[in-house]
């Protein structure tokens, strides 16, 4: 039997649990985020063709592992979604949670959990994933003092399923075979992991998303002001030394650099709006159209940005 995990589903658990465990957090405040797994089963084959990531655990210092609690609201956003699934003949095929910076294993916690999900659906699985065992590439020890064990082209998670759903919270488990959809290679898919960490951890954080992404469309409002003010002064250097001759060269260039800076700024402004794709489910209601609200303040800026490169040609 095998699980299947498309790339987004993939890149959604990762960015999920970046979010709340990264270099830009200490780590001792490094927080454990869970989801579920939605799909369907081909045979002993578990196809999973969605995730959503649902919680994270509240910061407490004196919390042990996996002592996270769902909420009402958590509960409902899990019947939304599993009635969601239901109308494409889809079902809940598994849950999956995070253990930033420690060993991928199943606590007693987890083997509970798990429990109530193989109940209704002996083929149901879960997920464990540590960011730091894909950045790394390392396993952590059992307990402290115990070495790290080095690891290869490992995509930082197991996915694990209790071998006796009878023997209830003694039940013990095995490793399920996988398969993570969308990539080249192994190595590619490594690679590409790794830098998409780097963006997670600098472009999605826990708080403060509206600050950042309103800071970050500020900023480049104001660079792109301040390049066609630059424009507009270079063009007026070169007449007043009598260089007219050069005015349409220049203008090509500096019309040629203003369009590559916002096909870079593009790029960012998507990346952005892919990240809404990583929220929690109850998130989404409010931060999505706050977001896509400072976000548009860009698109109007650019839509006005080729009358105002005309108004300055026309000058000279
Ligand atoms: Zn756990």
């Amino acid at each position: 039997m095998t699980v299947f995990i498309p790339k987004k589903v993939y890149l959604t658990i990762i960015a999920a649990a970046v979010r709340f465990a990264n270099q830009r957090i200490p780590k001792d405040d490094w927080l454990e985020v869970s989801g579920v797994f939605i799909g369907k089963n081909d045979g002993e084959d578990v196809i999973i063709t969605a995730v959503y990531p649902i919680m994270h655990q509240e910061l407490d210092k004196d919390a042990v592992i996996d002592q996270y609690k769902w909420s009402n609201e958590d509960y409902e956003a899990l019947s939304i979604i599993d009635d969601e699934a239901f109308s494409r003949n889809e079902f809940t095929v598994g849950w999956w949670h995070t253990h930033p910076g420690f060993k991928v294993m199943m606590s007693h916690i987890d083997i509970r959990t798990t429990l109530s999900y193989q109940q209704n659906n002996p083929l149901a699985i879960s997920l464990v994933f540590n960011p730091v065992r894909l950045i790394r590439q390392l396993e952590m020890p059992d307990k402290k003092g115990d070495p790290e064990i080095q690891l290869e082209n490992d995509p930082g998670f197991k996915i694990f399923r209790l071998d006796d759903v009878n023997q209830g919270i003694k039940a013990s488990y095995h490793d399920a075979e996988y398969k993570i959809e969308g990539y080249d290679s192994i190595e590619q898919l490594i690679k590409l992991s790794q830098k998409f960490i780097i963006d997670i951890t600098n472009f999605f954080p826990k708080d403060n998303i509206f600050d950042t992404y309103e800071k970050f469309v500020k900023q480049k409002i104001n660079q792109l002001n301040a390049l066609l003010i630059g424009t507009e002064e270079y063009l007026m250097t070169l007449v007043r030394k009598g260089e007219s001759s050069r005015v349409p060269e220049v203008l090509e260039n500096q019309n040629r650099d203003i369009r590559k800076y916002v096909a870079e700024t593009f790029i960012k402004i998507e990346n952005i709006k892919e990240f809404m794709d990583y929220l929690e489910y109850k998130e989404r209601e409010t931060v999505i159209p706050q977001v896509n609200l400072i976000l548009s303040e860009w698109d109007d800026t650019i839509s006005k940005l080729n009358d105002k490169l005309k108004e300055i040609a026309k000058k000279f």
